[in-house]
């Protein structure tokens, strides 16, 4: 029998996100999840399925907070609706609904919308604003729903981030942002300095984002910093889809069986988990170099995240590994680059 070095226990999961599949009508370049208006994924089979993940997460997680998210949640307002009536019935602790306001219509049309959510629980808002956002949304919608949602949640609206509505403020307020012109008139260190200011994290696609503008470094030093033990273990901000699925904290792409947490992981079921969290990311990409034929950028990598996704994706092409998931985030319409 294989004895392992440390065996991977979730904790008690404390406060995560309730990711509303990942289909999004953006497809913003630092996304972590790497959503988009092409996945489909990260849903229940059926109303019964949905019922059946949220009795789960009251057994698994009676004393957690969540937020809800995506993917874009109110692309389907009657399944967030579902959702809300769900926590709400089962008393589990529900903050905010993370949303990037592409769904605004109008003042109007987002006032009918939140009083009816209201009604069924909604307290508070998180609204994404930044140039990665505006890529996307019209900034007159973003800001529209920051001031309607203010006026009517009583929890009111986290603005993610703050620094970047002044930014909005000026730009074309009926206009996606050409993000990239932008970038070819102030540079590169024009699309750091964006990154910075939001905090991108290196992984999913913002892992692609940052190493595209000059953020990059050999693969062993990208290796050497990584996080893996403590985010693999963190449940401060984990997430799970509607599919079952637990994401741990910040992970973009690891899944594991929302049903194996809390609690010690079998990780004979999970060899490439296993590897990472006993043995670190640079074993996994020296195993996949030698076994798998990997061979990593010589462009490099903005860090361990960004890294540990080129890895991923190209074991996920040569094996069945549970751990590769959701499917959607192998898709090669969600990450490119690589
Ligand atoms: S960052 Fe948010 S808005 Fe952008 S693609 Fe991802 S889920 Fe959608
Ligand atoms: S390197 Fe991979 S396993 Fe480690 S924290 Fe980043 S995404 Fe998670």
């Amino acid at each position: 029998m294989r004895v392992h070095a440390r065996s991977l226990t979730i904790p008690r999961l404390q406060a995560g996100g309730l990711n509303l599949g990942y289909r999004c009508s953006s497809h913003c370049r630092h996304c972590l999840y790497a959503c988009g208006p092409h996945r489909r994924d990260g849903l229940p089979d059926s109303p019964d399925a949905l019922h059946s993940l949220l009795d789960e997460l009251k057994s698994r997680a009676p004393l957690a907070s969540f937020h809800i998210g995506g993917g874009e949640p109110f692309l389907d307002v009657d399944l967030l609706s579902s959702v809300l009536e769900g926590l709400s019935d089962r008393g589990l602790l529900f903050d905010y609904v993370e949303t990037n306001a592409s769904w605004v219509l109008s003042e109007s049309h987002a006032r009918a919308t939140l009083e009816r959510l209201r009604a069924l629980g909604l307290n508070g808002l998180l609204v994404s604003a930044s140039h990665f956002h505006a890529e996307f949304t019209k900034p007159r919608k973003t800001l529209a729903l920051i001031a309607v949602a203010r006026q009517i949640l009583a929890g009111g609206v986290i603005v993610w981030l703050p620094d970047f509505v002044p930014d909005l403020a000026s730009f074309d307020q009926d206009s996606r942002l050409d993000l990239d012109a932008l970038i070819a008139e102030r540079g590169d260190g024009f699309a750091l300095q964006v990154g910075m200011r939001y905090g991108v994290i290196p992984g999913g696609r913002g892992g692609r984002l940052l190493a595209a503008h000059g953020f990059c470094m050999d693969w062993s030093d990208a290796a050497s910093g990584a996080p893996c033990r403590q985010r693999l273990v963190s449940t401060t901000h984990f997430h799970v889809d509607l599919a079952g699925n637990y994401v741990p904290g910040l992970c973009g792409g690891i899944v594991v069986p929302l049903s194996l947490v809390p609690g010690e992981i079998p990780m004979d079921r999970f060899p490439l988990l296993d590897r990472i969290y006993n043995q670190g990311l640079e074993s996994l990409v020296t195993w996949a170099m030698d076994e798998h034929g990997f061979t990593p950028l010589d462009s490099g990598y903005s860090g361990a995240c960004d890294l540990c996704t080129h890895v991923r994706i190209h074991l996920h092409d040569r094996g069945s590994f549970e751990e590769l998931g959701p499917p959607g985030f192998y898709d090669e319409k969600s990450i490119s680059g690589y």
